[in-house]
């Protein structure tokens, strides 16, 4: 499979907003096994990673040459000595199959939207499975991973992470003027790296039982 990983049927539920009792149609759930079939075929994903080491003095994070001013980042990176900053795209197969199927059927097209949205998701998973086996190895243990544009982490800083990971030139991947990137199934992410064991869950904080205890907790 050339994304390299199952697209959880439950995820693309989710994303299309079915949570709990809130039943599909049988005609839903067959284009939602046909988008996801598609997109396991047609994805061609790519990352960069690169390590570097951090420092946190209060709010703010240094990474390489650049100081993000974040409260939320600087409690997640919290007592971390390195990070992993990494880039990853679907490619841009989920695009066009939108573009294709909101010609047809919007609903079709939602399907679609939401299995590319899944698609990526679970292919950052995966590097981050990865990036966690190697680093353990190491003596270093993963944080949940965190993107500009979530909390108080600004989007601006997407400019850095293509900076500093070339992420044009090893993924295809680009960035408009409106700091979107292109294919639009693509995540910047960093990750912390702390000699500190904890808990962590994939889902990231929001998921974890001990995200109203835990001292760095991203979620306030
Ligand atoms: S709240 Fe949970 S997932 Fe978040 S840093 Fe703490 S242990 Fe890890």
């Amino acid at each position: 499979m050339p994304l390299g990983v199952s697209i959880p049927v439950s995820e693309v539920r989710r994303y299309m907003g079915f949570r709990g009792p809130v039943e599909s149609s049988p005609e839903t759930d067959a284009m939602i096994s046909k988008a996801i079939s598609s997109l396991e075929k047609d994805c061609s994903p790519k990352y960069v990673s690169r390590a570097f080491p951090v420092k946190v003095e209060g709010f703010s994070v240094y990474i390489a040459d650049i100081v993000i001013e974040s409260r939320a980042l600087a409690r997640n990176l919290a007592g971390c000595t390195e990070c992993v900053l990494f880039a990853a795209t679907a490619g841009p197969a989920c695009d066009m199959l939108v573009k294709r199927a909101s010609v047809t059927s919007s609903a079709y097209a939602s399907c679609c939207q939401a299995a590319g949205a899944a698609a990526i998701e679970a292919y950052c998973d995966l590097i981050n499975d990865k990036i966690k086996e190697e680093y353990e190895a190491k003596g270093l243990y993963t944080r949940p991973r965190f993107s500009p544009g979530y909390g108080d982490l600004k989007l601006s800083h997407q400019k850095d992470w293509f900076r500093l990971l070339d992420i044009t030139k090893n993924t295809g991947v680009e960035l408009t003027d409106s700091l979107l990137m292109v294919p639009t199934k693509s995540v910047t992410a960093v990750i912390g790296l702390s000699p500190n064991k904890l808990p962590c869950v994939k889902q990231g904080c929001e998921a974890c039982t001990m995200s109203q205890t835990c001292a760095f907790s991203r979620k306030e």
